[in-house]
């Protein structure tokens, strides 16, 4: 007999927030949802709403949520609509709730996913973002709680099933020699400076192996999701950046590798689909199905692996040079970086200028050790205004 968990799913009507309700819905008998959100999207969070009736739905955008309410309360629903961040921590730290899936993009989900962890949840972390601006606040409280920690970024996940034992419990790694992270290169591997130069959002956003959120796939383009996830790491697994080797591996079917000191290489495999990675968050430390394919090696036949080229993608570079400086200044990178992302998206930069609009920010960060969340928060709205006046200044 399997017991019932109860999950609330932030960012339910997003890319992750989709593959995540696909492998519950494989599994009513294991799962019930508690509560779904959504920014703005009323029309999609309703359709959730109407197929899992969740207790909540959690509209962060306060007409958006008044008009999910109207319309849920016209068709007799039971779900009960709350609002704003106040409303997201709510069900995220709600005493009903066994598992969080925080899949909220960019900082925005730090609040929300910060209370899961403080409620002592299982949180399956998908929102790499609030553990780069905030890495040594969030561990802590995690460390405080008896919350566990989750990877849900498919590399993450991989190391986390290729390490020695879950990480809390082998704080020294035994016989851990470095990280291999992988990296598709994303769409623009094998363009020049020139032509990326001219790259556009919808080129961009057309990842040649994953299907993701628009914000997430041009860090993929940038590779500054790779330079998040190196960040990342160093804080889930407790290492130094120099511990991790970014390796550019376009078939994206290892999904990372743990190099040992005799030699040995372990490495996770599989098609990339993020149910994977769910399934295995939702089901820890026992396996489930997730609807993903079998791996046909075979036909995979070739997995290439090669070294990143930082020269045309400068944002791996700064990430590094981030974790290097300390202190604020991973929340200055992901913010600027933010920034400059959503002004690439509405037409009103270019490509290659999302790294030029970050490097300064990054460099005039303040190297303070964010001692509360308010330090940290402070950080990030200096960083946005900073890149901001960069953009405009163009
Ligand atoms: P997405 O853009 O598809 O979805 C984002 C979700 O967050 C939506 O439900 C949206 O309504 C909600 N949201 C957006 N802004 C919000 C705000 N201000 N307040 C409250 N809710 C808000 O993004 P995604 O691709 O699903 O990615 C989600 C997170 O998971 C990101 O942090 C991303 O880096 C991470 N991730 C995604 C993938 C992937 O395959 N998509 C893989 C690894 C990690
Ligand atoms: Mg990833």
């Amino acid at each position: 007999m399997t017991t019932l968990r109860t999950v609330t799913v932030l960012g339910s009507t997003g890319s992750i927030g989709d593959s995540t309700l696909d492998v519950l819905a494989q599994h009513p008998q294991r799962f019930a949802v508690y509560a779904l959100t959504a920014r703005t999207s009323v029309q999609k969070l309703f359709d959730q709403c109407q197929r899992f009736q969740p207790r909540f739905a959690v509209m962060a955008c306060e007409r958006s949520a008044t008009e999910l309410d109207t319309r849920l309360r016209a068709v007799d629903s039971e779900t009960r609509v709350l609002a704003g961040d106040k409303g997201l921590c709510e069900v995220a730290a709600a005493a009903e709730v066994d598992v969080v899936m925080a899949a909220i993009v960019g900082a925005a989900g730090l609040e929300s996913t910060l209370a899961a962890v403080a409620a002592s949840k299982t949180v399956l972390l998908a929102n790499k973002e609030s553990l780069v601006m905030a890495g040594a606040l969030f561990m802590d409280a995690v460390a405080a709680s008896e919350a566990i920690l989750l990877p849900i970024d498919s590399e993450h996940n991989a190391i986390f099933q290729c390490l020695p034992s879950d990480t809390r419990a082998v704080p020294q790694k035994p016989g851990v020699s470095k990280i291999l992270l992988t990296a598709s290169g994303g769409p623009f591997r094998l363009w020049s400076v020139e032509q990326m130069a001219q790259a556009t959002p919808e080129q961009a956003c057309a990842h040649p192996n994953w299907s993701m959120g628009r914000k997430i796939s041009v860090d993929s383009a940038t590779l500054m999701n790779k330079g998040l996830e190196l960040i990342e790491a160093c804080w889930l697994f407790d290492l130094q950046a120099d511990e991790i080797e970014v390796v550019v591996h376009p078939q994206s079917i290892v999904h990372s590798m743990v190099q040992y000191i005799d030699g040995s290489v372990l490495a996770q495999l599989g098609n990339p689909d993020m149910r994977t990675p769910i399934a295995y968050g939702l089901a820890w430390p026992q396996r489930i199905s997730s609807g993903v394919a079998e791996l046909d090696i075979v036909a995979t036949s070739r997995l290439d692996f090669e070294a990143p080229d930082e020269q045309r993608f400068p944002c791996l570079r700064l990430a590094r040079e981030a974790v290097g400086q300390g202190g604020t200044a991973m929340a200055a990178l992901n913010a600027a970086n933010e920034v400059a992302v959503e002004a690439f998206l509405a037409g009103k930069l270019g490509f290659a200028e999302i790294s030029q609009i970050i490097e300064p920010v990054l460099a005039a960060a303040d190297l303070a050790e964010p001692t509360s969340l308010d330090v940290v928060k402070q950080a990030d709205s200096l960083a946005r205004q900073q890149a901001q006046a960069n953009i405009d200044s163009r």
